[in-house]
């Protein structure tokens, strides 16, 4: 009950913000959406494949999915076309797929597959952090090399900076990373906290926390919206 009022008030406050602040409001809240930008959240990891585990035994596939899940309600009360790569932690592999590590790549390409048959689609994957030591925290934004991907995570690291203070910098995400070299438009890949900090591990545990998270994120794709419409050549 309590998410779910602070879910709500979230949702007015956030919906108010952008109808009243922004010209955007023109744009997410027609009707004739069909040549919008269209928000492809990733909740990394998932199944078979649970990311990085904490010392407590919280799977990061659990806090990717449950911010993703925040993430595309908010987007979606403020008008703005969404796609998930995935909704829940059961992932249907192929019948072919018989070791995990062919479960883990034909998810992998499934995705790839959704990112680049979405027209006008800008990727937003979500992960979390993890590290050898527990002092680290705070979220960061990693980009990839197409055009529209620096800007994007400079502007979401802005937004997230407010919440989790201004630890980190925008930086270019690995070249390891499948997804992200797939992804033929815009694409950021946010850590969002630290699993190995305990604090912030608390923090990735709570309704709360994670709805604000969601929070951020939603501000940052609404705060970047028209530039990511200008990068499909319409702004
Ligand atoms: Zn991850």
């Amino acid at each position: 009950m309590k998410f779910r009022l602070v879910t709500l008030a979230a949702a007015i406050m956030l919906i108010a913000w952008a109808f009243f602040c922004f010209p955007l409001s023109r744009r997410v809240f027609r009707t004739d959406r069909g040549d919008c930008v269209v928000m492809i959240i990733d909740a990394g990891h998932g199944g078979e494949d649970g990311g990085a585990v904490a010392a407590d035994g919280l799977k990061e596939s659990d806090v990717n999915l449950a911010i993703a899940l925040r993430t595309d309600q908010l987007l979606g009360l403020c008008g703005i076309p969404t796609r998930l790569t995935r909704d829940s932690d059961d992932i249907a592999y192929p019948d072919y797929a018989e070791t995990t590590r062919q479960r883990k790549r034909a998810d992998q390409e499934y995705r790839a597959a959704l990112i680049r048959g979405t027209d006008r689609g800008v990727l937003l994957s979500i992960h979390q952090n993890n590290y050898t030591s527990s002092g680290p925290r705070g979220a960061q934004v990693f980009y990839s090399s197409v055009s529209g991907s620096e800007a994007f995570a400079k502007e979401m690291q802005a937004n997230l900076a407010l919440l989790c203070g201004d630890h980190r910098k925008a930086a270019p995400v690995s070249e390891d990373i499948y997804l992200m070299r797939q992804a033929n438009c815009p694409a950021i890949l946010v850590e969002c906290g630290f699993l190995s900090n305990p604090e912030e591990l608390s923090l990735l545990r709570s309704d709360e926390y994670r709805t604000k998270l969601a929070l951020a994120l939603t501000a940052g794709c609404i705060h970047h919206y028209q530039e990511l419409e200008a990068h499909y050549g319409k702004g």
